[in-house]
């Protein structure tokens, strides 16, 4: 970055302050700086000392010509950087500077060393201060302002700086300006606008910075510009001079250049290979700014100072002109010394460089002289103030801020951009989601209706699928629970064993009772014979003797009493055989548990058996029925019930079995005993026929509620359930089956009822598989559920269903989908009137029957019947969690 010349800033933080004298040769060191000087670098950006430069004026025309011979008071040793002055012919001082430059010195040379690296520090943002000083002649202007129009060899600093600046800066993203001032009676002039002849010095109180608002401030686009631009200056300089009568060696002529340059141009520049804009991080780093202020110090003429101290000349202008550069000495000194307080603020020159001496600036100081001997004084005190200046220390600053103004205006580009963007993103995406939705619906609603009506039926077949699969696994299960125990395979009978020793016990019975019937008969055919005997020998045993007639009373009176004897061993043979079966239909039942069903509602009334009555006869018949009942009267025919002829038993049953089928009848027949006398058909008739129509007409009067209760008190129930016992024929089963569904329907007969056998005979009719006797058994269990559940829910009734205590339930569920419509009718309404029993629930489940309702709640044809199903299943908590369980949905 520094040129090739020598001149470095470098640290030097104690100078030597006096100079040495020549009297101490060189090489003893008498020479302050020699060891370090050369060595010192731009390495030190932090603290600066003041550079100062010598520069010897080439010998003019004029003095050339009048001391030819004369030699120079001043002897330079460039490459010692070393100043011999002359004091007399025999003492010499020898001065050492930060460069020394030779009479021959090159105008580009000159400028590379004193200015060059001031000006490359003000392009990254250090303020720079280059300043000529001197006696008036000695090259101040020639070194700085020298424009070079003609020899560009000559060109001064002013120029050259600008060149260099310019061909650094970027027209596009930096600034460069000036301001063009002169100095003059602590008067400052704008060079650029002559109106402008008093400028305030402004001094920021914070930072410290000087500035100088009321100057004119020209942005320099090119160099021819700014050629104009010091052109323009110098004749204003010029005509103010001749204005006020003066030189301009008298003045200080101040160029300021401004220059702004962003920091991304600079770093980009300075690491070649490396694009920092390009990298994304580095994107949203704000825009830096380094504002660098170069100022080219002409200083006035030095030798007033000199000649106004040394001469004691008292001249207002002398003061006032020197006022600056005395003050610019003093401080000078203060600040070589270390000085507390330096006297800034007495000159508005020194006001105007507080901040290159002892500031952030870099400053060069070039001095100039002249061999001239002439002037050696004037050169001596030249020297000794550069000497001096050269003990000034500055801190280096540099002025670097973030670039607010383009950032924001940057930003605020970047911002709309973004936001045209993302308006524009926002509405398509808008667009393609309303799109996409659309579509989406379109597709949804295609597939719902393609879909839904096989989705359901799927759903159904497969909920089914699945329930059918879990109830054979039960069933399964059910089975080989029961298997291993007593090997009956469908389980529908726990009883079966007792019933078959009971059954073959009666059989025994019966047996004996023939043959007591046999021997009855015998002996009363051997007592007709002894009395048509007795009919005719009476009178001749009368006549003959008294004797024979007493032995055959007596064989009379004997066969008379075995007659009675016989007969009421019948009659015991007969209550032994009625107890039996009573007691065989008791053993066949579990013990009572004498509990309460539940509920409820809704259900068919036990229908009155409109179907049973009797019906062998047509109108005709019926008409002669009515008839005889008329002529004969109600008691005769229920007297032909006992009548020993087979054939008139039949006739009469069959009368008064259709009598019964017309309710008017019904109570004339029970009030003349009918139904006693039916029961005793059912109990004593050898005949299936009688037994047949006598249980149909059982069951017509048996839709009565007071007859219900009649029958279940003459043991009706029993003999019911031995009639079906006994019976073949599927008509017989189907009376028996329709009176004992009759009681069934009865509140009150539900205990006697089943402790009676009424429910197990119900179940064994089963076996008939007569659609007839099926659907009465199916009533009668529906009835028997429905006044269960009736009394469960009025709270008389407690505990399992005597339904499923004897065993009706596997039944109940089997025929659950019977095919036979009045038969599924009636077993569908047992099972939901079970089901409203929690207590029911549990072998409900187990015995299948949850699969049963909940087809029946989806399935049923009957809206009421299924509606039942549902709301049985949902208010039942057991029900519920099973389903739950298994998965199924109500
Ligand atoms: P100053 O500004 O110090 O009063 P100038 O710059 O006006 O002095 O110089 C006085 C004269 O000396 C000018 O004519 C100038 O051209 C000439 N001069 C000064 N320095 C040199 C130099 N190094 N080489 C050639 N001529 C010079
Ligand atoms: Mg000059």
């Amino acid at each position: 970055m520094a040129s090739g010349g020598g001149y470095r800033n470098g640290n030097h933080k104690s100078p030597n302050l006096r100079t040495s004298k020549s009297k101490l040769s060189p090489s003893t060191s008498n020479v302050r700086r020699c060891s370090n000087v050369s060595t010192l670098g731009i390495a030190d950006a932090v603290s600066g000392r003041v550079r100062v430069a010598v520069r010897l004026r080439p010998r003019n025309a004029e003095e050339l010509a009048a001391d030819a011979d004369f030699a120079d008071c001043v002897e330079l040793q460039p490459e010692l950087k070393r100043l011999k002055l002359r004091k007399n012919n025999w003492d010499t001082d020898v001065y050492e500077f930060d460069e020394i430059l030779t009479e021959s010195a090159s105008q580009k040379r000159v400028y590379e060393v004193v200015a060059k690296p001031v000006v490359q520090s003000v392009l990254e943002g250090y303020n720079g201060t280059v300043m000529a000083y001197g006696q008036t002649g000695t090259g101040k202007t020639y070194t700085l302002g020298q424009l070079g129009e003609e020899d560009p060899s000559a060109r001064g600093i002013m120029v050259r700086s600008m060149e260099e600046i310019l061909a650094n800066t970027c027209l596009e993203t930096d600034s460069v300006s000036v301001s063009y001032l002169q100095l003059y009676m602590e008067t400052i002039q704008d060079l650029l606008n002559p109106a402008n002849d008093n400028i305030a010095i402004i001094e920021d109180q914070i930072s410290g910075d000087i500035s100088l608002p009321g100057a004119t401030v020209v942005e320099v686009r090119d160099h021819q510009s700014f050629l104009e631009l010091l052109q323009l200056g110098e004749g204003h300089r010029y005509a103010a001079n001749t204005r006020m009568n003066t030189e301009s060696s008298r003045s200080h002529a101040i160029l300021m250049v401004h220059i702004k340059k962003s920091v991304s141009e600079i770093e980009s520049d300075l690491t070649g290979e490396y694009d920092i804009s390009s990298h994304p991080a580095l994107n949203f780093k704000p825009p830096m700014l380094r504002k660098g202020k170069l100022v080219l110090v002409d200083l006035a003429g030095s030798e007033r100072v000199l000649k106004s101290g040394s001469e004691g000349l008292v001249l207002e202008e002398a003061k006032s002109i020197n006022l600056s550069l005395s003050a610019l000495g003093k401080c000078i000194n203060a600040l070589a010394e270390n000085s507390a307080h330096v006297p800034f603020r007495d000159s508005k020159l020194t006001r105007l460089l507080k901040d290159s001496f002892g500031g952030t600036s870099r400053t060069s100081l070039v001095v100039t002289i002249g061999p001239s001997s002439c002037h050696r004084a004037e050169t001596a005190s030249t020297i000794l103030f550069g000497q001096r200046a050269m003990k000034v220390e500055n801190v280096l600053k540099i002025k670097e801020e973030c670039d607010y103004k383009s950032l924001c205006k940057g930003l605020q580009v970047q911002v709309d951009k973004l936001i045209a963007e993302n308006e524009r993103q926002q509405k398509s995406f808008e667009d393609e989601v309303k799109k996409i939705r659309l579509e989406a619906q379109k597709h949804i609603s295609e597939a719902e209706g393609n879909y839904a009506e096989e989705l359901k039926e799927e759903k159904l077949k497969c909920q089914m699928e699945y329930m059918e699969s879990i109830k054979k696994l039960e069933e399964k299960m059910l089975n080989q629970q029961q298997h291993p125990s007593n090997g009956i395979t469908d389980g529908t009978y726990l009883g079966e064993g007792q019933k078959g020793f009971c059954t073959e016990e009666v059989t025994e019975l019966k047996k004996l009772l023939h043959n007591e019937i046999k021997i009855r008969k015998a002996a009363e055919e051997e007592t007709n014979k002894l009395k048509d005997q007795i009919m005719k020998f009476s009178e001749p045993e009368l006549k003959g003797g008294n004797s024979d007639i007493v032995n055959l009373q007596k064989v009379l009176e004997e066969e008379t009493r075995q007659k009675k004897r016989l007969e009421e061993e019948v009659n015991i043979l007969k209550s032994q055989l009625s107890h039996l079966t009573l007691h065989a239909g008791l053993i066949r039942n579990s013990p009572d548990r004498d509990g309460n069903g539940s509920l409820l509602s809704g259900l068919d009334s036990p229908s009155p058996l409109r179907h049973l009555p009797y019906k062998d006869s047509n109108n005709g018949e019926r008409g002669a029925i009515t008839y005889l009942h008329g002529q004969v009267g109600l008691h005769k025919i229920l007297s032909l019930l006992e009548s020993e002829d087979a054939c008139v038993q039949i006739h009469a049953v069959k009368v008064i079995a259709n009598l019964a089928a017309e309710e008017a009848n019904q109570e004339k027949i029970v009030e003349a005993g009918g139904l006693s006398s039916l029961l005793i058909l059912l109990r004593s008739s050898e005949d299936e026929t009688i037994r047949r129509i006598a249980a149909g007409a059982i069951a017509n009067l048996a839709m009565n509620e007071a007859n219900q209760e009649l029958i279940m008190a003459q043991g009706g129930v029993g003999l019911l359930a031995m009639t079906a016992s006994d019976a073949e024929d599927p008509q017989t089963l189907r009376m028996v089956a329709g009176a004992i569904a009759n009681l069934c329907g009865n509140d009150k007969l539900q205990i006697g009822l089943r402790s009676e056998g009424g429910i197990r005979a119900l179940l064994g009719m089963v076996r008939s598989r007569h659609p007839d006797v099926l659907s009465q058994v199916a009533r009668g269990l529906a009835n028997f559920a429905k006044c269960e559940s009736r009394s469960s829910a009025q709270g008389t009734k407690t505990g399992r269903s005597l339904l499923i205590e004897d065993g009706a339930l596997p039944w109940i569920i089997k025929n659950a989908n019977n095919e036979a419509s009045l038969i599924r009718r009636h077993v569908e309404l047992a099972l939901c009137h079970l089901a409203q029993h929690e207590e029911n629930a549990r072998d409900m489940i187990s015995g299948g029957a949850l699969w049963e309702l909940c087809r029946i709640s989806r399935e049923c044809t009957r809206d009421d019947i299924r509606a039942l199903a549902r709301r049985t299943l949902g208010s039942s908590t057991t029900f519920l969690a099973e389903m739950r369980r298994i998965h199924i949905e109500l």
